[in-house]
């Protein structure tokens, strides 16, 4: 009787599903399902009821119908609808109201599911859920608190234009495929921290009304938050961009923090982070710190205040491919040297080789055709409205990979490649969007760099360097503001720019000093000058202004054997005596002496050492002025 009893409970206990409901954490366990079994033991290890099978055939109305029973339930005893764990077959929940809170914990979205213009007026928690298709949550409204912690998306996962009015918990997310939350609002704080988007990131537009937080979140492929507007903090610290990273028309109304933030670093000539345009309310609430900048792009946003802390910039070195190439061009040569003097020619080239480059940093902006172009704008928020009417995701990504099309003339120095953009470009978007892209394609504008602009972002990281006390860079992003300058020209024929550019005054106060950073290059100068001026004197010839007792006369290349002879006691004597004698009134001339033994003749040796009065004081004076900008400030 006993035994009878116990199997009967045996096997009805065996005849309901065993899955737990809520399962947070290992202390706290949730109740089990208790739903009458559903056969598939091919699909489910553990037999369980019709919600929580995998079987892709199960009956979709007789789900349905539970589904929509628990929904009911939950909204009149106002409780929580608990789909904990439930497999969705189908789930098309287009424009669907859930009035009461949600959970859809670890549910798993078997085939593509719809969420479009849904709402949630309870809280709606997928935690752990997977999304095994694309999922579109476009334009859908949440009005409580929404957790996506640890959700797995599959596939595309589309938020474009969604509002959270609460808290929204992207944390721990994992997107496989491109995730889109293109003109999101999020009315308080965000949390993507320690996400994974595995594909391209879309924030386009995207509104965050406090704390949007990416800590430690990485991004596999580009990212893109254009025309973000962070009214509270952004947090990037910790986060990793591999690939383009464009904060380009941003706004940061607080802080923006970047500590150990990794951005692209591949040596190529494609930047990472674009921070162009930038709108910063708060300048020193935004920081960089231990992050590597040599790809970042800065131009018309103002520097001047934001904090660099230990940052790691570009220097003008830096494409490495191209040093490497060179030393393995001069290594083949080496083999390659034949005939006289084998070993003076590869000493020559050696000593080439190892020659230490100018070290000096600057910036990406420098880098990239097309810089500084007005911002080519599609009306992103109309394409996404249009999007709507077509619930799908795939057309969603079409749209915005044409509006990216567009975004890339402006940073391209692919010319073959700008080709066959254009062509498409032009068949997506007609003839008013395609005769501004031919404008930009024009080799003027593809050549000509605004240098102006650039200098001018030169001239605010100078000023901030400057006013935090480091000298020392402050002279590089100095040198870097001068040569912009020099490139600066307004003459748009090539070799009247050309002309401008190597030979304005800019250009000689850089071949004199380097822009005032060097005191060897003008001492330098100088000395060649001396020497030079001591073998140009003999020329016109000088005159020998003797002491009393003796006789004038004239020294020159022409006849300076005469001269010696006429005059023993003129020591030393000979060829190389005369260029010493010129030597030493070169000297002379340059250091302001008026009795000279030896003075240039009338009038043409006269102007020669008026010129070189006039070249030498100004070497001088350049000298002076780089040993007082290396040493005025410690
Ligand atoms: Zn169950």
């Amino acid at each position: 009787m006993h035994k009878l009893a116990s199997d009967a409970i045996a096997t009805l206990a065996e005849q309901t599903c065993k899955a737990e409901m809520r399962n947070y954490g290992p202390r706290f366990s949730g109740n089990p399902c208790g739903r009458p079994i559903y056969s598939a033991p091919e699909y489910d290890v553990q037999p369980v009821c019709i919600m929580h099978s995998k079987d892709p055939n199960k009956s979709g109305e007789e789900f349905q119908r539970e589904f929509e029973r628990i929904l009911d339930e939950a909204e009149k005893t106002e409780t929580e609808a608990n789909f904990t764990g439930f497999i969705f077959v189908n789930s098309d929940f287009h424009g669907r109201a859930f009035n009461s809170a949600c959970s859809f914990f670890r549910v798993e979205f078997s085939n593509q599911s719809n969420f479009i213009q849904a709402t949630f007026n309870g809280d709606a928690d997928f935690t752990l859920a997977k999304f095994a298709h694309a999922v579109s949550f476009t334009g859908a409204k949440f009005e409580r608190h929404a957790s996506f912690y640890g959700t797995k998306f599959g596939c595309d996962a589309s938020f474009g234009l969604a509002k959270f009015a609460e808290d929204a918990n992207f944390a721990a997310s994992k997107f496989k495929q491109e995730a889109t939350f293109v003109d999101c609002v999020f009315f308080q704080s965000a949390s993507f921290r320690e996400a994974i988007f595995g594909q391209r990131a879309e924030f386009g537009g995207a509104q965050f009304s406090q704390t949007a937080d990416f800590n430690a979140a990485m991004f596999t492929q580009d990212a893109n938050f254009r025309d973000v507007s962070f009214v509270g903090d952004a947090r990037f610290s910790r986060a990793v961009f591999s690939q383009e990273t464009l904060f380009r028309t941003a706004r940061f109304s607080g802080a923006a923090v970047f500590r150990d933030t990794r951005f692209r670093h591949d040596l190529s000539t494609k930047p990472g982070l674009d921070f162009t345009d930038v709108k910063i309310e708060h300048p020193e609430k935004v920081e960089f710190y231990r992050t590597d900048l040599g790809q970042a792009l800065f131009h018309n946003t103002d520097l001047s205040k934001v904090d660099f802390t230990l940052v790691q910039w570009r220097d003008r070195g830096r494409v490495q491919h191209y040093r490497w190439r060179r030393r393995w061009y001069c290594l083949r040569r080496f083999g390659a040297i034949r005939g006289r003097k084998v070993w003076l020619k590869r000493w020559e080239l050696l000593s080439r080789l190892v020659r230490p480059r100018v070290y000096r940093l600057c910036l990406f902006d420098e880098d990239v055709a097309l810089a500084g172009i007005p911002a080519l704008r599609l009306p992103e928020r109309q394409l996404a409205k249009h999007c709507l009417s077509d619930h799908l995701a795939s057309t969603y990504r079409q749209v915005k990979q044409d509006y990216d099309v567009a975004a890339d003339f402006r940073t391209t120095n692919d010319w073959r490649q700008l080709n066959t953009r254009m062509r498409r470009f032009y068949g997506r978007f007609g003839w008013a969007w395609a005769k501004l892209a031919w404008a930009l394609r024009s080799p003027n504008m593809m050549s000509k760099r605004n240098y102006s602009l650039i200098a001018e972002t030169y001239q605010q990281l100078k000023r901030n360097y400057d006013a935090k006390g480091d000298y020392w860079t402050a002279g590089h992003w100095h040198y870097g503001e001068m040569e912009m300058k020099r490139l600066h020209s307004r003459w748009s024929w090539r070799p009247l720019r050309w002309l401008d550019q190597h030979f304005s005054l800019v250009a000689l106060y850089k071949y004199a000093s380097a822009y005032g950073e060097s005191y060897i290059i003008p001492l330098l100068w100088l000395v060649f000058f001396l020497a030079a001026f001591a073998f140009l004197y003999p020329v016109p010839g000088i005159e020998f202004n003797p002491p009393p007792g003796n006789i004038s006369a004239w020294l020159g290349y022409v006849d300076w054997t005469t001269f010696f002879h006429t005059h023993p006691a003129e020591h030393p004597s000979g060829f190389w005596g005369m260029i010493l004698h010129s030597l030493m009134t070169s000297i002379s001339v340059a250091g302001f002496q008026r009795e000279l033994r030896y003075v240039p003749s009338y009038p043409w040796g006269r102007m020669l050492a008026l010129f070189e009065l006039v070249l030498t004081t100004t070497l001088g004076g350049l000298f002076l002025l780089a040993i007082r900008r290396q040493f005025k400030r410690s």
